[in-house]
């Protein structure tokens, strides 16, 4: 269950196994119960997504142009190979067929979504529309490497070398956090940023930054043109609109809830405006207060930092304050009993040697033994994409134990000291790890349903609440 973080030669190692798995496919193809047609389609998966969720994780996390180049070559092979197993028309009809044999209930869910999704990945299609279908999807995962690697390297790009007379409003913590050898450098990850635009007094610092960040990757502002990812975007939307259409959709967002919980767009649109509704009269006092408060005209780099004040005034209560109550282990530990107690599990971290020191290795059991792993990686780093989130490294499969690799952009220890939270750092943490709980601590026995996979994806954050 340890992932291979060193991978070599990917490139081969992706096209063997996908040259590999299409035989499988064309096998299994010719299958007539659930043991000939999904349990070797499972299996070969299986082994296919050990590699892909290692190359795709190291990517967003260890980012390098090297690694990036040869990642990227593999993105056709993977998109075709699922492009090739999901128009299989003969295997379209042996999953078809599966409805006739004796399943049980979970492998009679698992063979009805299989249909839909053969029918969503085009199976249907002929000649030239299945081509291009086929096409657009390469093209789409190519564009979507792209945007992330402009992301990131804008993200990345800008810095700004400041006294600390410029960082006035900072504590302690703050300061030591942007700390160098000869003074302080900002930069756009996300706990320098928050800091910014929390404390620093001075306006002109944080309009600049504000405008740094929102613009990354774009064709106005401040970070570099150079990762503009407009001509993507656009690209992405004509090619999903496209896509729509040759399966029959008025646009993406209808193909989108069709895998979905949702039922329409119009929900979806009334959800947001029934949100806005409840919740624009109360937004509106607290911004008339805070503009009263501020005594100048809002802009959006002051929002943070006059409400910050405005909470020390009226409830003396400062954010600064709070952080040195929650260091990294006391949070830890906390989380960790939390889970332990209610869901009877333990957690342990082991030393294991991964792709990068600061990652930790927990070990998850129960009184009957393993039941998973999960790979944690808290802090905030340059050549990791930014966000928060959980990815599987494998699903439960026979003896196989579930393993999921959890990823924040948090706050990291400072010379001497520990990595200390902010209290939204920890609620991202609680939720980061309740998609890995949902995954580590499924029991159901086929990957494709089990732990994440399977779930429509706007139900997928129902579990992480715990
Ligand atoms: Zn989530």
């Amino acid at each position: 269950m340890k992932p291979n973080f060193q991978p070599k030669d990917i490139e081969k190692t992706i096209k063997d196994l996908t040259e590999e798995g299409l035989k499988i496919a064309n096998l299994a193809s010719q299958g007539h119960d659930w043991e000939s047609v999904v349990t070797p389609l499972d299996q070969m998966e299986f082994e296919l997504g050990q590699h892909t969720s290692v190359n795709s994780h190291l990517n967003s996390v260890m980012f390098n142009e090297e690694f990036n180049a040869e990642y990227e070559k593999t993105l056709p092979l993977i998109t075709n190979f699922y492009s090739e197993v999901s128009t299989n028309k003969t295997l379209y009809e042996a999953y078809k067929n599966l409805r006739n044999t004796s399943l049980n209930e979970q492998q009679r869910h698992i063979v009805k979504e299989s249909i839909e999704s053969f029918k969503l990945s085009g199976v249907g299609l002929e000649g030239e529309q299945s081509d291009r279908f086929k096409a657009i999807k390469e093209r789409l995962s190519l564009l979507s490497n792209q945007f992330s690697k402009n992301a990131l390297k804008a993200t990345n790009e800008w810095k700004k070398t400041l006294t600390e007379a410029e960082l006035e409003g900072y504590g302690e913590n703050e300061l030591a956090k942007v700390k160098t050898k000869d003074g302080y450098e900002i930069s756009l990850q996300v706990p320098v940023y928050m800091d910014v635009m929390t404390y620093a007094k001075n306006q002109t610092l944080r309009e600049e930054v504000y405008k740094a960040y929102i613009s990354r990757a774009s064709e106005v502002g401040i970070t570099s043109t150079e990762f503009d990812n407009k001509a993507i975007m656009d690209e992405i939307l004509s090619l999903r609109q496209e896509m729509a259409t040759i399966l029959g959709f008025g646009n993406y967002a209808d193909l989108s809830i069709e895998g979905k919980m949702v039922e329409s767009t119009e929900q979806v649109i009334d959800f947001l405006n029934d949100l806005v509704d409840r919740s624009k009269t109360q937004a509106q006092q607290e911004l008339d207060e805070l503009q009263l408060f501020a005594g100048v005209e809002l802009m959006p780099w002051d929002l943070m930092y006059y409400s910050e004040q405005l909470k020390e005034k009226k409830f003396g209560f400062k954010k600064s304050e709070l952080t040195p109550y929650f260091p990294e282990k006391k949070v830890l530990s906390g989380l960790f009993s939390t889970i332990e107690n209610l869901y009877g599990i333990s957690l342990r971290e082991i030393e294991e040697k991964t792709y990068h020191a600061d990652v930790k290795v927990l070990e998850i059991t129960n009184p009957d033994g393993l039941v998973g792993r999960i790979y944690l990686d808290v802090y905030a780093r340059e050549d990791k994409r930014g966000g928060a989130w959980m990815a599987d490294y494998q699903a439960l499969v026979n003896e196989n134990k579930p393993v999921a690799f959890v990823v924040c952009n948090l706050n990291s220890p400072t010379e001497g000291k520990p990595a200390l939270f902010e209290f939204d750092e920890i609620v991202t943490l609680f939720h980061e790890f309740g998609h890995a709980l949902h995954h580590v601590l499924t029991k159901v026995p086929y990957p494709s349903a089990a732990g994440i996979a399977g779930v429509p994806w706007d139900g997928v954050e129902l579990p992480s609440q715990y």
